[in-house]
């Protein structure tokens, strides 16, 4: 029986060796960027497990106002491990008594000082840091773990038999590809342990990162992948090449996805389209339902709630702030962390059968896409890339009917820019049209009367 064990644990061993080859030795593999591996321990698979038998044993329903037992326990001890809740939150403040005292924090925070974001007994040795792409947004660095970069894997499983799928990973299989396209971004290919050895892609469809004009719709059709995720500009360039792949299902991140390109995408790969709301700070936190128009919470170990302006909560069914507490990266404790989305709360049941409340009317940030002179598309994801560079906290990027451009910044506080040398950067990636640059130190502080919105397009982008 032990020797049979050892036999096939040396087989997965050997097969999961082999996908990792096929997938970056493929002739019409693209070029790789970086060397993937998932990190995960043995130890943290156990962790998976529970997590995710938990993700299906502790959902249930809640009202409005304070967060669970469990919740309230895990920020007990975030505020007195974590240096950045230390001196923010006064020893006199009660839980659950003074839920509503607790002060909120946001991007800017964790963009300042990531380093007094991590805890005090955090350990350092499995702490990943990572940088958001900066679609929607300023790219920020992220403290994060292995753990809990893993756990989205129960998560999108959990979600995938909400609609009917049910994937059988091995190591003789691919898992699942992350299509982005844009000038440049880090690619990798990995087998995931989690998902007993399965294979795993992060591919850019930008011609230039492939041997051949075809090779994106070889690799990708051989490979089969047995799901994708993506943004919506990626999974309308994978239409535009018609990449004879068959998903059982594509991920994408929810705010951005018109209804027109998610009725191409369903007709050309004849699968689901599932919405899912994520942030890299947050992790999920919400996947559509598949009989309406709402997003159920995802995770069980987050406590949500909408605020308005002077960040009360708001009762259900009115609009406010998506604000989130919780969550298992131990690198990064959020405590009503605002997430810069928009929704309303609903508690009543829903007829999917998912007990969890749901978020109505989600509204967020929209992933742009910019024109050079030329007429050739720009992601709002390369500007970032370029925007990153510099110390900056915030920034607002817009581009006129004419073209021409305008981007106001706000840098880290007493740390000099050189505006021209940014002008030049983006003048670079933007084909020399004109830019107007000014910095405001406050951008991003009147968050409540003025959102920052880190990019702008006068154009119209089709469907
Ligand atoms: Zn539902």
């Amino acid at each position: 029986m032990k020797k049979s064990f050892q036999a096939s644990a040396i087989s997965d061993q050997r097969a999961r060796k082999l996908t990792l080859d096929r997938l970056r030795q493929h002739p019409h593999a693209p070029k790789w960027r970086a060397q993937g591996e998932d990190r995960v321990q043995a130890d943290d698979l156990a962790w998976l497990d529970s997590f995710s038998r938990q993700l299906t044993r502790s959902r249930k329903g809640w009202g409005p106002g304070k967060p669970s037992e469990s919740v309230l326990e895990w920020i007990e001890k975030a505020r007195v491990t974590t240096p950045y809740h230390r001196a923010r939150i006064p020893s006199h403040v009660r839980l659950p008594e003074d839920w509503h005292d607790l002060p909120t924090m946001t991007r800017e925070d964790v963009a300042l000082h990531p380093e007094h974001m991590v805890p005090d007994d955090a350990d350092l040795k499995r702490m990943l840091v990572y940088r958001t792409a900066g679609t929607t947004g300023h790219a920020i660095l992220v403290p994060h773990h292995a753990r809990a970069v893993a756990s989205y894997q129960p998560m999108m499983e959990h979600v995938l038999r909400r609609y009917g799928i049910r994937p059988r990973f091995t190591a003789q299989s691919v898992a699942c590809f992350l299509i982005c396209s844009q000038r440049q971004t880090v690619t990798w290919a990995a087998t995931l342990s989690y998902w007993k050895g399965a294979g795993f892609a992060k591919v850019n469809l930008n011609p230039s990162e492939w041997p051949t004009k075809e090779s994106p719709q070889k690799y990708i059709s051989e490979l089969a992948p047995q799901f994708l995720t993506g943004d919506p500009f990626s999974y309308s360039d994978l239409l535009r090449l018609e990449v004879p792949v068959r998903p059982s299902a594509m991920f994408t991140t929810a705010v951005a996805m018109r209804p027109g390109l998610k009725r191409r995408l369903v007709e050309q790969f004849a699968c689901p389209i599932i919405d899912w709301f994520s942030l890299i700070e947050t992790g999920p936190i919400g996947y559509a339902c598949p009989q309406g128009d709402a997003y159920h919470i995802m995770p069980h170990d987050i406590h949500v709630e909408v605020l308005d302006e002077n960040e009360h909560p708001v009762p259900p069914g009115v609009r406010g702030e998506i604000t989130v507490t919780g969550g298992r990266n131990p690198c990064l404790p959020l405590i009503r962390y605002r997430t810069r989305d928009w929704g309303t709360l609903d508690f009543t049941p829903c007829s999917c059968g998912d007990p969890m409340p749901r978020i109505i009317g989600l509204e967020g940030r929209t992933p742009m896409n910019f024109r050079t002179a030329d007429g050739s598309l720009v992601n709002s994801a390369d500007l970032s890339r370029i925007l990153r560079e510099f110390p900056l906290v915030q920034h607002e990027f817009r581009q006129k009917a004419d073209l021409t451009c305008e981007i106001t910044i706000r840098p880290i506080t007493s740390v000099a820019v050189d505006e021209e040398q940014i002008r030049t950067a983006l003048q670079k990636a933007l084909g020399n049209l004109p830019i107007e640059l000014r910095q405001d130190p406050e951008l991003g502080n009147e968050l409540h009367t003025g959102k920052v919105i880190s990019y702008q397009s006068e154009l119209m982008v089709n469907d």
